[in-house]
């Protein structure tokens, strides 16, 4: 821990017995074990909702009285002791589920790219959905004892917060990323040096150096070029996520992809199987055909060693979600590399091509996909999209034959269940639940949960979203951050009995926040009923650059304001990981309306079923495999029609005669306990259906069985390839 204690906090200000609660909150472990959350909540309540949940800061601006006091107070340091054993005991674990099943694999080490991570709000590294699902992908690792390490990128400026202006217009706001109040510390070489990789971007050489971040036995490393050696324009190269134009877009997928690989030499590791997690890191297969070349292989040798380790995880449909670079530009930052692999300007250009458009530019995907012999789709019918989307690349074989398969997303449970659930949970299904989340069985005893017991635990979560709603509304008001007109949308008046639907994410217009809109007159009646009345929370963020996505938000928001509609829609400003862990399990239904087939597979519905918030969406993504006509509702898809407008109309339809007949119906209907039996026995089969299939222990096993194993296993021509 000597880094991190020569970052955060001196260990002088410890007293003796708590020397460890440093190393504590330097590891992300702390987030997805209650106990660990407690400890630090006991330490200071207020300051823990002050910091958003962050020990780092915490223990940053605690009183040095309040930890002198804590030290000598014996039920806090028998706390304190007792989490420090499970930590000890997590940290060193044997015989866990990976090294049983996989002797064999012991010393193998698998990499990790993304362009994000989302681990937790004091590392904003992510903006959405790809980057939680590779957060709760390397948590879930850990848990399972996976040799993984991630690679990704400090952004010093990490993404935007969200403002929304009276009129309704998203405001971007960035913060620096302030990492001594973060759990990250720069990486050192043995001589303690700050660990430096270079990386050559056309006629310049960039200078990145390298942070570190714990997630219980999973270390993340994340590149950053904020260095005085850098000439300013590179030293901003890795500030923004996704903040750049196409060039320094380019930029930062060469610093990834090739800059990743050299990270990894740097620290002496040499990983048996590559995994890219979306295409922006998919250099990183140049970059060790460079390093085969370099050792003598020719080149078809060397791209044919690498394919066969090389996982690649494609993540959208949507044709903005793939990166595609003019050809000048790759010219001009590739145009020293190509030989180094042993290739000429045409072979090099076409490693991007796209079959049925050739013109169009360098495609990161098809890159990508050339490069790795195990390639997936995130859900069943993303799968299957893929293999239509990509057929090209195989032109002999029939479409069903294409090598693209799905691992569907899933959700790392002890991370997404709330506390008052998780707590039902220990109680009803097993103390050791979410270390068996994949097992049915245990999920079946949903079952035995009181009815009565189930409907307070998820009042309670409702009502905690309404504090923290109107806390919110409360502090921008007294901070005069708000102005009058925005309290009726902050969603401080919401009634906390009414049936309230959440709608959270980004706002890709695929992904049709205002289709709820559709039909006023009839969502007024809807929201309106003075004995059944409804209401509904918006969340989320467009990117800044989407000028659509930005108008919904506008769309949106005037409704939110609208008289008309009393109060019933609001929007909650500047989501995250840390609303959403209120807002997702706090609604009482998760509403989703993407344009079919667009969602690759979502995950936040996955969440919400978790926590007793039944899923209502078009049958897409993981919904297409996840509904079973009981657990939540389906809009069906409109096959037989092709237009947008027409689809938009036959979808609202739907969703209006859901809620009308069948949601609202069931939710009212309550007995003489107040209790509606009918809305609990849909809560309780969603749970128990969802939770062992759309965890990510299911996901991460199935990517270890289906790809990573095949991709560690030894190359059939080459008994060592000389990168394993
Ligand atoms: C889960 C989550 C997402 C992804 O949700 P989708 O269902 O994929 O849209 C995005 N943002 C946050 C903050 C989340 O927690």
């Amino acid at each position: 821990m000597d880094e991190t204690q020569r970052l955060a906090g001196s260990p002088e200000q410890f007293p003796g017995g708590l020397v460890r609660l440093q190393e504590l909150a330097h590891n992300l472990w702390w987030s997805w074990h209650p106990e660990a959350r407690r400890l630090f909540e006991t330490i200071d309540p207020t300051l823990w909702s002050l910091t958003h949940h962050n020990p780092v800061k915490l223990l940053q601006e605690l009183k040095p009285e309040r930890l002198a006091a804590l030290s000598e107070d014996a039920a806090f340091v028998r706390q304190y002791s007792a989490v420090l054993k499970s930590y000890d005991e997590y940290m060193g674990a044997k015989g866990i589920w990976f090294a049983s099943r996989y002797p064999s694999l012991k010393d193998c080490t698998i990499a990790y790219f993304s362009a994000e991570f989302g681990l937790h709000i004091s590392i904003p590294i992510y903006s959405g959905g790809l980057g939680i699902l590779a957060g709760d992908h390397c948590k879930e690792a850990s848990d399972l004892g996976l040799p993984l390490v991630g690679l990704g990128f400090m952004y010093p400026q990490g993404y935007f917060h969200q403002r929304i202006t009276p009129d309704g217009w998203q405001q971007s706001e960035h913060e620096p990323f302030n990492r001594l109040a973060s759990p990250v510390h720069q990486v050192l070489t043995p001589s303690g040096a700050p660990c430096r990789v270079t990386v050559a971007m056309g006629s310049r050489t960039v200078f990145a150096i390298v942070w570190r971040v714990h997630v219980g036995r999973v270390t993340l490393f994340l590149i950053d070029t904020d260095v005085p050696d850098n000439v300013p324009g590179d030293r901003e190269l890795s500030a923004r996520l996704y903040g750049g134009d196409q060039e320094v877009r380019l930029c930062q997928e060469i610093l990834l992809g090739i800059g990743g690989v050299r990270v990894l030499r740097a620290l002496g590791l040499s990983p048996t199987v590559w995994h890219a997690n979306e295409g922006h890191s998919a250099f990183h297969a140049l970059e060790r055909i460079r390093e085969l070349v370099l050792a003598g292989h020719t080149h078809a040798e060397a791209a044919e060693l690498v394919r066969h380790n090389t996982v690649f995880t494609t993540h959208t449909p949507v044709p903005a979600g793939h990166d595609v670079f003019p050809v000048d530009l790759i010219e001009r930052y590739f145009s020293g590399y190509w030989q180094l692999l042993g290739l000429n300007r045409e072979d090099f250009l076409k490693l991007g091509q796209h079959p049925e458009s050739p013109e169009a530019g360098f495609n990161m995907t098809a890159l990508a996909i050339r490069m790795s012999a195990h390639l997936n789709g995130v859900s069943r019918e993303h799968g299957r999209v893929a293999r239509s989307m990509w057929k090209s690349l195989w032109p002999d074989l029939p479409e069903e034959s294409v090598p693209i398969r799905s691992v569907t997303n899933g959700i790392h449970t002890p991370t997404w269940i709330a506390p008052e659930m998780n707590h039902l949970f220990s109680k009803y299904l097993a103390p050791d639940w979410a270390d068996r989340s994949d097992d049915a069985a245990v999920w079946h005893r949903v079952t035995d949960i009181p009815d009565g017991e189930l409907w307070a635990v998820r009042q309670v979560m409702k009502r905690k979203l309404m504090s923290m709603i109107r806390e919110r509304a409360r502090a921008g008001w007294m901070q005069k951050r708000l102005e009058a007109s925005q309290l009726l949308p902050s969603g401080a008046f919401l009634d906390p009995e009414a049936l309230t639907i959440g709608f959270a994410r980004r706002f890709a217009t695929y992904k049709r926040a205002t289709l709820f809109f559709k039909d006023l007159a009839r969502l007024q009646q809807l929201l309106l009923d003075r004995w059944r009345p409804v209401q509904i929370v918006f969340a989320g963020k467009a990117h800044p650059a989407d000028e659509p996505g930005r108008y919904f938000i506008h769309q949106v928001y005037s409704f939110c304001k609208e008289r008309g509609l009393g109060g019933h829609v609001a929007f909650v400003e500047d989501y995250d990981m840390h609303v959403a862990k209120f807002l997702v399990p706090g609604v009482d239904v998760w509403l989703n309306t993407p344009r079919p087939p667009m969602e690759a597979s979502g995950t936040s519905g996955q969440k919400a079923s978790l926590n007793g918030v039944p899923h209502l969406s078009v049958l897409d993504g993981w919904w297409h495999e996840g509904y079973d006509g009981a657990n939540g509702w389906a809009i069906p898809l409109a096959t037989d029609l092709t237009d947008p407008h027409a689809v938009d109309a036959h979808d609202a339809e739907h969703l209006y005669r859901i809620l009308e007949q069948d949601v609202v119906p069931l939710y009212y209907q309550r007995d003489r306990d107040g209790i509606p039996r009918g809305w609990i026995q849909v809560i309780k089969d969603a749970i128990r259906t969802t939770g062992p299939r759309f965890c990510a222990r299911r996901m991460v096993k199935e990517y270890m069985e289906l790809m990573y194993a095949l991709a560690a296993s030894p190359h059939p021509a080459s008994k060592r390839p000389s990168d394993s």
